[in-house]
């Protein structure tokens, strides 16, 4: 095994390794393969995603965590997390935005450096969700900062992230 990892870094050959009994078809296999393409051209391998906690109710927060166990571990497409907008290329917005995250989500939008991509992850983030219609929240990120790309599901499955993150490089990269 370590053999073959450091012939694969010499030739620089991709590989995307799966956990056992993740079943997954060839054709899945050759869009994820190109999903880590276009992360590498666009972003020079490191796709960096600040996360934004706009008022949620942390049910999106833990399948974003789940992201990084080893099932998702999407730390092999050359994905991470960071914890400032300063250092990130995409904001990763969860929660409809409580009025008193709004001030700190444009703050951080401006504090993210161009070209910035929010990505609206959770039904809250779409419309309010479960909040919709409450004096307190926003009623969805688009009210806020503008929004690249969105993510439906209360809360969204780490699978549906990655899809909604797929579905982001092929809108910037082609
Ligand atoms: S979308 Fe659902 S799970 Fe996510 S923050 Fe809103 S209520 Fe919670």
């Amino acid at each position: 095994m370590l053999k073959e990892i450091i012939k694969n870094i010499i030739t620089k050959k991709k590989v995307i390794t799966f956990p056992e009994g993740f079943n997954i078809s060839p054709e899945e296999a050759a869009k994820i393969v190109s999903f880590q393409e276009k992360i590498d051209r666009a972003f020079s391998r490191s796709l960096r995603i600040r996360q934004v906690d706009a008022g949620s109710c942390n049910a999106c927060e833990w399948e974003c965590t789940a992201l990084t166990n080893p099932i998702y571990d999407i730390q092999r497409f050359g994905i991470d997390f960071v914890a400032s907008p300063r250092h990130a290329d995409v904001l990763l917005v969860t929660g409809p935005v409580s009025r008193q995250m709004e001030l700190a989500l444009r703050k951080t939008y401006l504090a993210t450096p161009e070209p910035r991509l929010v990505i609206a992850c959770g039904d809250c983030t779409i419309d309010g969700g479960v909040y919709r219609g409450s004096y307190a929240v926003s009623n969805g990120v688009a009210n806020v900062v503008p929004v690249d790309c969105y993510i439906s599901g209360c809360p969204p499955t780490p699978i549906a992230i990655i899809k909604g993150l797929m579905e982001l490089m092929k809108k910037i990269s082609g």
